[in-house]
């Protein structure tokens, strides 16, 4: 760590703690995964005062509205945001995802247009892959793009699609070509969600929340001046999205992690789990285990940059996604028989939610059996099942 980067932490540090502290006190550690409807308003809110204070699109070039910090910076973010129990980020798809995906495949008139939206807070998206017949399987997608002039009209569903229902706008892949098949004839375009031809219906999960929705497109309309790289090459730039995925989110995410366990711990302290021995040789595991992906992580990182290649992501997502899992199956045991019951109006406790929503973590992002191949095909070399 530097000098700079001791001073940079110093400066987050400052500004969040005066943020969560003070005139934003009430939004600390609402939101998230599984909480998804939690403050919804005053996080859109946080969102601007982000992007006011100029945190957002922290490693973007200047001339896009980002600071230009380095890696090291991005992560000292992240971490100091994860300490200071920031709310759950609603823009995470907009400036971890379509942001750089515009950055690097959108044309200079995308870019002037749609990252000072992100910067400031302002523009919320979500990610248009998923259907009901192309899942981990995404090149069956069937979501048909035709053109009409200068535009595209779009008809098809999605699926699975996270904050659809609070979004403004979708990047959404396309078959543009319909007598193509497969990865060939897609187009990656970016459509806004306020319009006639665009229904959104949130799907309920058993976290009692909805946090992702069916998507319906029945003569939805964006101009073709949206599609982001060439018609038909919709597939490298949706692949390109894919590796922006976590990056160096990714250390944030594990001090997450640690205060989920932390909890789990404690609680165990207070209810006497701890002194089963069977208890206490997991959550010695989990530990260790955590341990274990915060070292992967940064040795990633460091050798990769804010893009990781896809063994590497495929690596990661399986340890981190499977560790989670675990964990949540440890919350409910260490809760004992409690976690057999729920409150009043379905009111789930911290582990209930940790429960039922890691189950979520091994699927979404590529399920753990996808990621399985790829590491089979990939690095040990073994025939294609
Ligand atoms: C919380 C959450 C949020 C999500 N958010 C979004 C979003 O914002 N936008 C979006 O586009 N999508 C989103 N998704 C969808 C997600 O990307 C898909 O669920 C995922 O790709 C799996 O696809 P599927 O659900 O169609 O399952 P399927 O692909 O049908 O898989 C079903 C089962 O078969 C297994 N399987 C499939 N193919 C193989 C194979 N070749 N070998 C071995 N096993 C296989 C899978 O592992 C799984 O267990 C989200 C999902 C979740 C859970």
């Amino acid at each position: 760590m530097t000098a700079d980067d001791e001073e940079f932490r110093a400066e987050v540090r400052a500004w969040l703690t005066e943020q969560l502290t003070g005139e934003f006190a009430d939004v600390a550690g609402l939101g998230g995964e599984g909480r998804e409807d939690e403050a919804l308003d005053r996080r859109r809110e946080w969102e601007r005062r982000l992007g006011a204070g100029g945190w957002i699109g922290l490693g973007w070039p200047v001339e896009h509205g980002g600071r230009g910090a380095s890696l090291a910076q991005q992560v000292i973010f992240h971490e100091e945001y994860a300490r200071a129990n920031g709310p759950g980020r609603l823009l995470h798809m907009s400036e971890q995802l379509v942001g750089p995906t515009i950055l690097a495949f959108g044309s200079a008139e995308q870019k002037r247009r749609f990252l000072p939206g992100i910067t400031a807070g302002e523009t919320l998206w979500c990610q248009g892959y998923s259907e009901p017949g192309a899942g981990s399987d995404l090149a069956g997608v069937r979501t048909r793009a035709v053109r009409e002039g200068d535009e595209y009209v779009l008809t098809g569903q999605k699926v699975w699609t996270s904050l659809a229902h609070v979004a403004d706008w979708c990047f959404v892949l396309a078959r543009t070509d319909p007598a193509s098949a497969r990865h060939a004839g897609l187009s990656y375009l970016l459509v806004p969600l306020d319009q006639p031809g665009v229904e959104v219906r949130p799907i309920r999960q058993i976290t009692g929340t909805s946090e992702f929705n069916e998507v319906f497109f029945d003569g939805a309309r964006t101009p073709v001046a949206n599609r982001v790289g060439d018609e038909g090459d919709g597939w490298r730039v949706a692949m390109g999205t894919l590796g922006f995925e976590r990056g160096v989110a990714t250390l944030g995410q594990q001090i997450g992690f640690r205060r989920e366990l932390d909890h789990v711990v404690a609680l165990a302290r207070r209810n006497g789990a701890f002194d089963e021995p069977e208890l206490r040789d997991r959550l010695v595991r989990a530990w260790v285990g955590l341990r274990v992906l915060r070292y992967t992580a940064v040795s990633t990182l460091r050798s990769a940059g804010s893009s990781v290649s896809g063994l590497e992501a495929s690596l990661s997502k399986l340890q981190w996604s499977t560790w989670r899992r675990d964990l949540g199956e440890l919350a409910v045991d260490v809760l004992g028989e409690d976690a057999l019951t729920v409150g009043e109006s379905y009111g789930l406790s911290p582990e209930q939610t940790l429960f039922l929503f890691s189950r979520a973590d091994t699927i979404y992002g590529g399920s753990n059996e996808v990621q399985r191949n790829i590491v089979a095909e990939r690095l040990l070399g073994l025939p294609r099942g």
